[in-house]
C-alpha cells in the first residue's frame, strides 16, 4: 500500500483518488479552493442555478466503466439524460439548424436546411472520422501516451494517419461545399482548445463521438458529477483538505520528498509522509520541466457570463450557438492576433430548458460563453474592458432578430462575468487557457505533459491538461490511466 497525495480536487484529481483508494492505497486530496470540481463548478443566485464549466457530456460508457470498476451503480449517484437536439445553430441571415444525434432525423434536417445530398456528405465525413476513433481508442484515449504502443502493432501506419498534415478545416473543405456546415464541423476543434485551421484532422473524432454516442445532460445539472465524486471520496476514505494550495516542494535524487501547502489565512502545512504525488494541475514551475513554460501555443480561454433572464425565449434550445459573420477572421483574432474577436461566435447553454428548477418560473438561466485568447499582454481584462466586451456580445446577439424580438439588454436581471484572467487566478490555469497546451501542431501535442513525470519518479499528472486531453470523459480516463500506471 502506498501513501498518495493528490493536489487538486478537479475531476481528474478526484477520479484518480477514488480509483487509487479502491486499489488499496491511502489517499488524501489537498485543494486550493473551498469546493470540489475545479472547472466543473456551480453558481447560484436569486433562485437561478448555473453550471460554470461543462454543460454537455459525451462518451457515457466512460462513466459506466468507472462505476463498474469501483463496484458501484452510477444511478445511485447521477443520471445522464440523452439530449435529442444536441445543439441549435443560428446565423444572422435567419438560418437555423438543429443538430440531432438520431441518424434519420439528422439526415432530414441536413437536407432540409443545407440542400439535398448534404446528409450523404455529412455521413461520409462521420464514417471517415470513425477511422480515427478506432485507431485512437485503445492506444491513445485508453492508455498512457507511449511511443511503444505504436511500435507494437501496425501502429506506425496508424500514428501517421492520426497526425497527417491535413487540418480539421482541410477535412471540412474535402467533404462539404456548404460554408455553414464547415463552420459547424470546424468549431469542434475548439473543444480541444485549438483552431480548426491548424488542429490535425484527428480532431474530427469529436463530432464522430457526439454523433455516435450522443450528447447528454445530467439530471439536476452537470455539477451533480462533481458532487458524486466528492461523495465517493468520502465512501472510499479519501479526505479532501480544502483551502490548501501546494506552493513548494523539496526533492532529492529525482524524488519529491516533502510538500508545503498554504491556507488562505497564511497557515503552512508541511508533510513528508507520502510516497507519490498526483498533480491535477500543470501550471507549476516546481513540478514541470522549465521548457514547458517557454511554449506560446496555449489553448484558448473563454469569456463567460452567467445571466439571469427575466423572460423565456421559446426559439432557444438547451444548447445554442450563434455564429460570427467571418469565422476565419474570428479564429485569426483569437489564435494568431491573440485578441478577443468583435465578431464572435456565442454559445448559450440554457439548462432551465431541460432542468426546470434551474431558473424561477417564467425566467431562464443563460450561461454565455465566447472563445477568447489565453491571457497575454494584448488584452487587459479590467472590469471596464470586460463589461464593454459583454456589451459587444449583447449587440451581436441582438442582430438575431429571429430569436430576439426585443433588446435582450432589457431582459437581464443580473450578469456575472468570468474572464480568462479569472481562469488563471481561480483554477491556476496556464495563462488562463482551458486545456494547457493547445493541440494545434504535432509539436505541441507531443509537448503536452505525460501522465508520468519525466522530472520526478514519484510524480504523476491527471486531468484535462495532460493525456489523453480535455473534457470530462477524458479527465475520467486520465484518472484510470494513472491508477493503472501506479
Ligand atoms: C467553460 C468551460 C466549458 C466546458 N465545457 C465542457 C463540456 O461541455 N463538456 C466537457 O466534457 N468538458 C467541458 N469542459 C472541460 C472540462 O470542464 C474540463 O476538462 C475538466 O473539468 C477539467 O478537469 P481537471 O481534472 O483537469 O481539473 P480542473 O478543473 O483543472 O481542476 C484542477 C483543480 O486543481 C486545483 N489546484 C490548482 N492549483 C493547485 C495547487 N497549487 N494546489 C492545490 N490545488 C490546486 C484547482 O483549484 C482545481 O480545483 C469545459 C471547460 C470549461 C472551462
Amino acid at each position: 500500500m502506498k501513501k498518495i497525495i493528490v493536489a487538486g480536487a478537479g475531476i481528474g484529481g478526484m477520479v484518480s483518488a477514488i480509483l487509487l483508494s479502491a486499489k488499496g492505497h491511502k489517499v488524501e486530496i489537498y485543494e486550493k479552493n473551498d469546493e470540489p470540481g475545479g472547472k466543473m463548478g456551480e453558481f447560484r443566485r436569486d433562485g437561478y442555478r448555473f453550471d460554470t464549466g461543462p454543460s454537455m457530456i459525451t462518451m457515457p460508457f466512460v462513466f459506466k466503466d468507472f462505476f463498474s470498476e469501483i463496484s458501484r451503480d452510477m444511478k445511485d449517484y447521477f443520471e445522464l439524460e440523452e439530449s435529442e437536439n444536441s445543439c441549435r445553430y443560428f446565423w444572422s441571415d435567419d438560418t437555423v439548424f438543429n443538430s440531432y444525434t438520431d441518424r434519420i432525423k439528422s439526415g432530414q434536417e441536413l437536407n432540409k436546411v443545407f440542400g439535398k445530398d448534404t446528409a450523404d456528405s455529412y455521413y461520409r465525413y462521420i464514417d471517415y472520422a470513425k477511422i480515427f476513433y478506432n485507431l485512437s481508442v485503445e492506444d491513445f484515449i485508453g492508455a498512457d501516451i507511449n511511443i511503444r504502443n505504436y511500435l507494437s502493432r501496425e501502429g506506425i501506419t496508424n500514428l501517421f494517419r492520426l497526425i497527417s498534415g491535413r487540418s480539421v478545416n482541410d477535412l471540412s473543405n474535402k467533404f462539404f461545399k456548404e460554408e455553414k456546415l464547415k463552420q459547424i464541423m470546424d468549431r469542434f476543434a475548439t473543444f480541444s482548445g485549438s483552431t480548426p485551421f491548424l488542429a490535425p484532422q484527428f480532431f474530427s473524432v469529436i463530432p464522430y463521438i457526439e454523433n455516435e454516442y450522443g450528447a447528454w445532460n445530467v439530471k439536476g445539472g452537470v455539477y451533480k458529477i462533481a458532487e458524486s465524486l466528492r461523495k465517493l471520496c468520502g465512501e472510499f476514505d479519501v479526505e479532501i483538505h480544502y483551502g490548501c494550495e501546494l506552493f513548494d516542494i523539496s526533492h532529492k535524487n529525482k524524488k519529491i520528498t516533502s510538500l508545503k501547502f498554504r491556507s488562505p489565512d497564511g497557515k503552512i502545512i508541511e508533510t513528508d509522509k507520502f510516497d507519490i504525488l498526483v498533480s491535477n494541475f500543470t501550471n507549476s514551475r516546481m513540478l514541470m520541466e522549465r521548457d514547458y513554460f517557454e511554449n506560446d501555443d496555449w489553448a484558448n480561454s473563454a469569456f463567460i457570463v452567467k445571466a439571469g433572464m427575466k423572460k423565456k425565449f421559446p426559439e432557444l434550445s438547451h444548447h445554442n450557438i450563434f455564429f460570427s459573420e467571418d469565422y476565419q477572421k474570428e479564429y485569426i483574432d483569437i489564435f494568431e492576433n491573440k485578441i478577443p474577436s468583435d465578431d464572435m461566435t456565442v454559445y448559450i447553454s440554457v439548462s432551465s430548458k431541460t432542468q426546470e428548477n434551474d431558473a424561477p418560473s417564467g425566467c431562464e438561466n443563460w450561461f454565455i460563453m465566447v472563445n477568447a485568447p489565453y491571457v497575454n499582454p494584448r488584452t487587459a481584462w479590467t472590469e471596464k474592458n470586460s463589461r464593454d466586451y459583454f456589451e459587444k456580445i449583447i449587440d451581436r446577439l441582438n442582430r438575431f432578430s429571429i430569436v430576439f424580438e426585443e433588446n435582450i439588454r432589457d431582459c437581464i436581471e443580473f450578469s456575472e462575468i468570468f474572464t480568462p484572467e479569472d481562469f488563471k487566478n481561480k483554477y491556476n490555469c496556464e495563462n488562463g487557457s482551458v486545456y494547457g497546451l493547445s493541440s494545434n501542431t504535432l509539436y505541441t501535442i507531443l509537448k503536452r505533459p505525460k501522465n508520468k513525470s519525466d522530472k520526478f519518479d514519484n510524480l504523476y499528472f491527471t486531468g484535462g491538461n495532460t493525456h489523453p486531453g480535455g473534457g470530462v470523459p477524458l479527465c475520467f480516463q486520465s484518472g484510470r490511466i494513472i491508477s493503472t500506471l501506479i
